[in-house]
């Protein structure tokens, strides 16, 4: 008889495992508290516009071609690449950085800040190029079974890369390049893991190879939720149902394994198999009640940014701006040391602008724009209340509106904003935090929530908490390692 999963959540982790697992012959069930699928792969549609919630572009495009071939389905979605990858504009000096994929064109650029810019990007990707050559096959795309099998395993990386476990981002970008600007532009992929680049290890300069040597960046045809649409087509193709609206909020067990989870109307979900994609430390704590996962406990672990998003419907187009745009302010590493854990550090943010109407003209009305705006700000542990979200976010309008000459404001004809109460409570996100659990070497590999179960044997995790890690390749990558555990227990 065929093993019945039931999956709860339907992110990207859980939509990805549920079709590993059909192609190997499991019957799959999956349960969504929200009324629509890919948590925080999201849509928004709202008064004529269209918008990306949360990931607005995704690198390590192989992972997905990974996982269509695993789940022997053709790839049910279009990616492009962008090139050029994003721009960076500083508040001190206005100018505005293009980062270009071709090196000697990207050295143009930066000529007047950083004199031999090639010659030393060069040398910066080619140690990216080893710590990724040397820790991805080996380490992130691996399952662990206890600590001592993950320190058996980082013993079989290189010893030349033994530095790089104990340096900052920061400090690795810094042994490269002279100027301020380079090493702010370059570092803000440890905002991508959800930590600064000084609190973020430099073993993480190795997403700077793939950006611009191994991979680069994806921007998905008509916008991000084609991913989850497809895959969705996918799952209906199979006839695996989603049960929206449907939120587990406890559980029965019988003879030591899990037996049944139960929703907030009491019905019983029975499986021989449950695979987790709600937050994996989360629903240790709060739904199977583990004292190691309880809030306390979890408060005390270190969580990525929270993050204040929001959507802006514009009813004209503005002027200089391309799909990915970063603004930058002037004080760097003070906003970074702050920006966590200060609530009162937004007076001069730094922000993330995506255009998805650049890219994708059907996402807005005839001549008009539809902007995404990322801020990074401090979780609910250190910012409860949002009661001033308004105000916040005009000052970012504000600030945006003179960085593009244009009085944004005042042509806003659609807005939406969530703070991290928004994504807290539509995705159980830990005190709303964004990303999920941090990536310091304390909370990765090994030391990370496990995607197999501590109590129950037929209790699996896939999703950003466990590992790998957070991001969409990443996730994808879990889906994969829990999809082996899963295989194994039979
Ligand atoms: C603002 C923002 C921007 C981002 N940008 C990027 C980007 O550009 N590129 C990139 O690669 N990554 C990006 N990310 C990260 C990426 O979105 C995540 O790493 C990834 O989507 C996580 O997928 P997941 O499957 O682990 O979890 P989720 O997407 O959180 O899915 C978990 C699902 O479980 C459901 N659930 C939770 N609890 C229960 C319950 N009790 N019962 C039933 N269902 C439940 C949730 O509703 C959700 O649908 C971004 C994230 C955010 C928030």
């Amino acid at each position: 008889m065929r093993k019945k999963v039931l999956i709860v959540g339907s992110g990207l982790a859980g939509l990805a495992a549920a079709l590993r697992l059909s192609r190997r012959g499991y019957e799959v069930v999956l349960v969504e508290k929200n009324s629509k699928a890919g948590g925080r792969l999201n849509q928004l549609k709202k008064d004529g516009f269209t918008f990306d919630v949360g990931p607005s572009f995704f690198s390590m495009s192989y992972e997905f071609d990974e996982f269509v071939k695993d789940a022997g389905i053709k790839m049910p979605f279009h990616f492009v690449e962008l090139d050029p990858l994003y721009t960076v504009n500083f508040l001190a000096t206005g100018k505005t950085y293009t980062m270009y994929k071709d090196l000697s064109k990207l050295a143009e650029e930066f000529k007047d800040v950083e004199p031999n810019l090639e010659e030393k990007i060069r040398k910066y990707l080619n140690t990216g190029q080893k710590i990724f050559d040397g820790t991805v096959d080996l380490v992130v795309r691996r399952n662990y079974n206890s600590l001592m099998h993950y320190f058996v395993t980082l013993m079989k990386a290189p010893p030349t890369l033994m530095p790089v476990l104990f340096r900052s981002f920061w400090q690795q970008v810094s042994k490269y390049f002279d100027s301020e600007e380079v090493r702010q532009i370059l570092s803000l992929v440890a905002f991508f893991v959800g930590r600064t680049p000084f609190d973020t290890p430099a073993v993480y300069s190795l997403l700077s190879y793939t950006e611009f040597v191994h991979n680069g960046y994806f921007n998905v045809e008509g916008g991000m939720y084609n991913i989850v649409e497809g895959l969705c087509n996918e799952l209906k193709k199979q006839n695996i149902t989603v049960h929206y609206n449907t939120e587990i909020t406890g559980f029965t067990e019988k003879n030591g394994k899990l037996d049944s989870l139960t929703d907030s109307n009491g019905k019983e979900w029975n499986a021989d198999i449950f695979l987790i994609n709600a937050d994996a430390a989360w629903f240790r704590g709060k739904i199977f009640n583990r004292p190691e996962f309880s809030e306390e406990k979890l408060d005390k672990l270190k969580w990525t940014m929270g993050t204040l998003t929001f959507y802006l419907g514009v009813s004209e187009k503005i002027p200089n701006v391309h799909h990915h745009n970063y603004y930058l302010g002037s004080n760097f590493k003070e906003y970074a040391n702050k920006i966590f854990t200060n609530p009162d550090s937004f007076e001069k943010p730094y922000y993330y602008v995506n255009v998805l109407s650049r890219s994708n003209p059907g996402c807005a009305p005839e001549g008009c724009e539809s902007l995404f705006f990322v801020c990074p700000v401090p979780d609910l542990r250190y910012k409860a209340n949002w009661d001033d979200r308004e105000e916040i976010v005009n000052s970012i309008i504000a600030d945006f509106s003179k960085r593009v000459g244009m009085d944004v404001q005042q042509k806003i004809v659609s807005k939406t904003i969530y703070t991290p109460v928004e994504w807290r409570d539509q995705f159980n996100l830990h005190k709303g935090s964004a990303l999920g659990l941090a990536h310091d070497m304390n909370q990765i590999g090994g030391f990370r929530p496990k995607n197999f179960d501590e109590k129950y044997k037929n209790v699996f995790y896939a999703g950003a908490s466990t590992v790998p890690g957070t991001g969409l390749p990443m996730v994808i990558i879990s889906s994969k390692l829990a999809v082996e555990r899963i295989e194994k227990y039979g």
